[in-house]
C-alpha cells in the first residue's frame, strides 16, 4: 500500500466495540485484568495505551520501520533515542542540529560521562575524522537547522556500518512523506510530532522509530521507566495530523519553493537556503535521498539585524513564532529566537548570523504569501 493509504487506514481500523472510524481516545490510566495470572495487551497507561499504540504503529508504518515509539515531546523522544549511548561512549553529531538536542548532549549526556564531538554537517569526511574508539553513534539532522544543509543519510549508513558504530537521524523537517532515512540505511529515526506530523499548532509530542529489536527494547524500558509519554488525546490529535500528512507536505513544499524563488530574486536578499533550488550547493544530493524538498526556507538579509528588525515588525500573515510545520505561516529569527540560549561564539561556530530569517511556510494562498514578504522587506 502507499504511504497515503497506510497513514489513513494502517493502525487505525474501526474500534471493534463500536465501529467508530476514528481511533477512541481510551482516556484510562488502568485496564482491568483477567485474573491474578494474566493481564491483556494494556494494563497501565504509562506502559501502554490503545491511541498511543495506534500512534506507534502509523508512525513506524509511515517511516517503513518495525518499531515505533511515542513521547512527550520531540526533545523527551531525542533524550530517549540517546539511551542506546552509554557512560563512557562517544556521539559525533552535526554542527548544526536543533538547540534543544544540543542542550541534551551537553547540559544532560556530558556530566553523565557521554561526550559529543561536532561534525561540519555537509562533510562526510568531518564525521569519520570525528570518530574514536569510544564512538557509538552518529547523530544528524538532515536538512539542518536554520541553514538547511544536508547530510549524506546513505554515505554515513555506511560509514556507521564500516566502524560498528549507529546513525540516527532527527527526521522532523521533512517528514517521512518527503525522507525515510530507514530505508537508507538508519539504524534510527527521531521526530518532534509537534512540527509536521501534528501539523497543526496545537499539540506537542515526539517519536522514536527503527527495525531493530534490541535497540527497540532499549528505547522502550527507558520509556515506560522514565514515563514521558504523551497523553491519549495528544496521540488521537497527532493521528488526525497524520491522516493529511501527504496533502499537506505536498502543498508546503509548493509555497516554499514559490517563495524561495522570489527571495532568490530579492534585491534586499543577499542570500535563500532551500534545498529545492538549484543554487543550493547540495541540490544534487537532495533530489537523491529526498523525494520533496520540504516547507522551511532560511534567507540572510543585506541590512541585517535591523533589516531582520524591521521585517518581523511590517509582516502580517507571517506569525513571529518559534515552531515550525504548522498550517500557518510562521516568521522567526534564528539568532535571536531558536538560538537565542547559545553562547555567541556557539552562534558563530554554526554561522547562525544575525541577519537570518526563517520561514516556516504554511498552507496559506502563495500569492497572499509573496505579497505579504514584499510589502515587509525593505
Ligand atoms: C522542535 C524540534 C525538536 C524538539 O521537539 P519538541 O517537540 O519541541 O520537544 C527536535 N528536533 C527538531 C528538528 C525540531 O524542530
Amino acid at each position: 500500500m502507499q504511504f497515503e493509504t497506510l497513514a489513513i487506514h494502517d493502525g487505525q481500523a474501526p474500534d471493534p466495540h463500536t465501529g467508530s472510524v476514528t481511533v477512541p481516545v481510551y482516556q484510562a490510566s488502568t485496564f482491568e485484568r483477567a485474573d491474578l495470572q494474566r493481564h491483556g495487551e494494556f494494563f497501565y497507561s504509562r506502559i501502554g495505551n490503545p491511541t498511543r499504540a495506534a500512534l506507534e504503529s502509523t508512525i513506524a508504518l509511515l517511516e517503513n520501520g518495525r518499531y515505533g515509539l511515542a513521547f512527550a515531546s520531540g526533545v523527551a523522544a531525542t533524550l530517549a533515542a540517546l539511551q542506546v549511548v552509554k557512560p563512557g561512549e562517544h556521539i559525533v553529531a552535526s554542527n548544526d542540529i536543533y538547540g534543544g538536542s544540543y542542550r541534551i548532549f551537553e547540559q544532560l549526556l556530558r556530566p553523565l560521562g557521554v561526550t559529543t564531538s561536532y561534525a561540519e554537517s555537509s562533510d562526510t569526511a568531518s564525521y569519520k575524522a570525528c570518530i574514536t574508539p569510544e564512538t557509538r553513534l552518529i547523530w544528524i539532522e538532515t536538512p539542518s537547522n536554520p541553514l538547511l544543509q544536508l547530510s549524506d543519510i546513505r554515505a554515513l549508513a555506511s560509514l556507521a556500518k564500516e566502524r560498528g558504530i549507529l546513525l540516527a537521524v532527527d527526521n522532523t523537517f521533512l517528514s517521512p512523506y518527503f525522507q525515510r532515512p530507514l530505508e537508507l540505511g538508519a539504524d534510527i529515526v527521531v521526530h518532534s510530532t509537534t512540527k509536521y506530523l501534528g501539523g497543526h499548532s496545537d499539540v506537542i509530542g515526539g517519536a522514536v522509530i527503527t527495525s531493530d529489536a534490541a535497540l527497540h527494547t532499549i528505547i522502550k524500558n527507558y520509556q515506560a521507566a522514565a514515563g514521558a509519554i504523551p497523553a491519549p488525546w495528544d496521540c488521537w490529535l497527532i493521528l488526525r495530523g497524520l491522516k493529511t500528512l501527504k496533502i499537506r507536505m505536498k502543498e508546503h513544499e509548493a509555497n516554499a519553493l514559490h517563495l524561495a524563488k522570489f527571495l532568490e530574486q530579492h534585491p534586499a536578499v543577499e542570500q535563500v537556503f532551500y534545498p529545492g533550488l538549484p543554487s543550493h550547493p547540495q541540490h544534487e544530493l537532495a533530489k537523491q535521498q529526498m523525494s520533496g524538498f520540504g516547507g522551511m526556507v532560511t534567507f540572510a538579509l543585506k541590512g541585517g539585524l535591523p533589516a531582520v528588525e524591521q521585517l518581523v515588525a511590517r509582516i502580517k500573515l507571517f506569525i513571529l513564532a518559534d515552531s515550525l510545520g504548522g498550517v500557518e505561516s510562521l516568521i522567526a529569527s534564528p539568532a535571536k529566537m531558536t538560538l537565542g540560549a547559545l553562547s555567541i561564539e556557539e552562534r558563530a561556530r554554526r554561522r547562525c548570523t544575525d541577519n537570518l530569517v526563517r520561514l516556516s511556510v504554511g498552507l496559506e494562498n502563495a500569492e497572499d504569501l509573496e505579497a505579504d514578504l514584499l510589502n515587509a522587506i525593505t
